[in-house]
């Protein structure tokens, strides 16, 4: 039963993409259908009526793109499908109007466009394609139109092309690693390296859903490190600090490959169990909590011991969402602090 891995935390990442892409593309196409209509309106007017039909052609695959543009779960095929038209119009403009009438420039749209619509990887494939397409059409018309072949203009428009798109691809490339880099520090707490509270969210609704499908039960362990306060007071702030870090990798060593560990708070801490029901919680939380007890943390060779509380709550036995089990492991993990600490509650 596929669980979300653990390199897709930043689980809102692609949507998040998906709609800036939509944003763009709204206004890209409407732009296209208007300047489209005027452009086949001209053309007709010139009597180049198989241009006309192309840029009608154009027109209406934008207008069903406009249509579907919400729904559509195949968006780059969609944009891909989109730019390969635009540009037949542009090799065609090239063909029929020589390099004279100046076509070419409509080749140089293509690698930002490719690249600000279908981001680094197929945006570059697409636009090499072109790149190349572009640069035979060319070198065609140039021998077919031209009375001599012109060295400087297949030189500059290579060089222009190349240009443009090194400069897009290195553009787009900083742009989504620092996105990237901006969804990662806004999803993992730096004091731990844990995921934190604001993906808990999004990582529940996959495990939800994933385990909806399947039908297999799955949990939540909220963790409270017993007392906390007092070894701040005892042996300082900074020891507090590491003595999280030591939790965290105790969290790290008993979770499974699919099970997920959160900071939630100071120090509380939350781990989404796959595939476990309410026995299994209970053993891993032992587990878990017996492995905190035995393992102090040591700081300038001096022990320091500590203990955590756990309260576990199981779907779909207590609750549906995200909300209401949340509420339930923490009812639990205040009846565990309640009955004396250093103890699981299920
Ligand atoms: P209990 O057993 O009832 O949970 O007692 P406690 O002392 O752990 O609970 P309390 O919520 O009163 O104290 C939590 C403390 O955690 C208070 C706060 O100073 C400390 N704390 C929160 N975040 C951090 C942090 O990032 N680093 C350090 N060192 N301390 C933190
Ligand atoms: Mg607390
Ligand atoms: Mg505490």
């Amino acid at each position: 039963m596929p669980m979300p891995q653990h390199n897709v935390y930043y689980a809102q990442s692609p949507e998040l993409e998906d709609n800036n892409r939509r944003a763009i593309l709204r206004i890209i196409l409407w732009i296209i259908v208007v300047l489209g209509l005027i452009l086949c309106g001209l053309n007709l007017h010139h009597g180049s009526v198989t241009v006309a039909w192309l840029e009608f052609g154009v027109v209406l695959f934008c207008s069903v793109f406009l249509y579907n543009l919400k729904r559509t779960s195949k968006l780059k095929l969609w944009i891909a499908t989109l730019l390969m038209l635009v540009f037949v119009v542009v090799l065609y403009g090239m063909q029929i109007r020589a390099l004279s009438a100046g076509s070419y420039y409509w080749v140089l749209v293509m690698p930002p466009l490719s690249l600000l619509l279908l981001g680094l990887h197929w945006g570059s494939w697409l636009s090499l394609l072109f790149g190349i397409g572009g640069m035979m059409q060319m070198l065609y018309t140039q021998s077919t139109q031209l009375p001599q072949f012109n060295l400087s203009l297949s030189n500059n428009a290579l060089f222009s092309y190349l240009t443009i798109w090194a400069v897009s691809h290195v553009y787009e490339y900083k742009r989504s690693y620092v996105v990237q880099q901006l969804q990662k520090l806004a999803s993992v707490d730096p004091l731990t390296g844990l995921y934190n509270r604001r993906q808990l969210t999004a990582v529940f609704e996959h495990c939800f859903t994933a385990h909806r499908q399947s039908g297999y039960p799955f949990g939540m362990l909220l963790l409270d490190v017993d007392h906390f306060k007092n070894i701040n007071d005892v042996y300082g702030h900074d020891v507090g600090d590491q003595m999280l870090t030591h939790l965290a990798c105790l969290m790290k060593a008993n979770r499974r490959h699919d099970d997920w560990v959160f900071r939630v708070g100071g120090e509380e801490f939350c781990l989404l169990v796959a595939q476990s029901d309410k026995s299994q919680l209970r053993q891993m939380a032992e587990r878990l909590r017996l492995d905190v007890e035995q393992h102090p943390g040591i700081y300038d060779g001096q022990q320091c011991p500590v203990t955590v509380s756990i309260g576990i709550a199981t779907w779909p036995e207590d609750g549906s969402t995200f909300a209401s089990l949340y509420q339930q492991a923490d009812r639990r993990l205040y009846q565990a602090k309640n009955s004396g600490r250093n103890t699981v509650v299920a």
